[in-house]
């Protein structure tokens, strides 16, 4: 078994559409903005909803998923995997998968978030096995 080591995330880039993401990230919040009008959530934030135009606002979310797609960076220093994954509430996002068995990591898996820390910025969200 092969452990997945702690890499140095880069800094995430922060704009005015992502600010309050990134505040709420340094308290340990997980939170998506979902459309007023079709009510449907997007990743990355943003302010005009990507599916109808309609303006949109931050909700809470729990950050649990499933795992669609992966891979493992082996050539890196220290190997590491990435994953899409599909949260519960709805949108695919691509992060990091962290102390997970890099030799055990499947299509489907239950994965859940947590934060990771960035060099010299914000915790950025990471998966973990659920
Ligand atoms: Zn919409």
């Amino acid at each position: 078994m092969s452990e997945t080591k702690t890499r140095k995330i880069p800094a995430p880039a922060i704009t005015a559409e992502t600010e309050a993401f990134w505040k709420g990230a340094a308290e340990g919040r997980f939170q998506l903005r979902r459309c007023t009008q079709c009510h449907e959530t997007h990743w990355y934030p943003r302010a005009i909803c990507p599916f109808c135009m309609g303006d949109t606002a931050w909700e809470d979310a729990s950050g649990e998923g499933t795992i669609y797609s992966w891979t493992v960076m082996r050539r890196a220093p220290e190997p590491y995997a990435m994953a899409y994954v599909t949260l519960d509430a709805g949108p695919t996002m691509l992060a990091d998968l962290v102390d997970v068995d890099l030799d055990g990591i499947a299509i489907g898996q239950r994965v859940k978030l947590v934060w990771s820390q960035s060099a010299g910025g914000p915790p950025v969200p990471s998966f973990t096995s659920a």
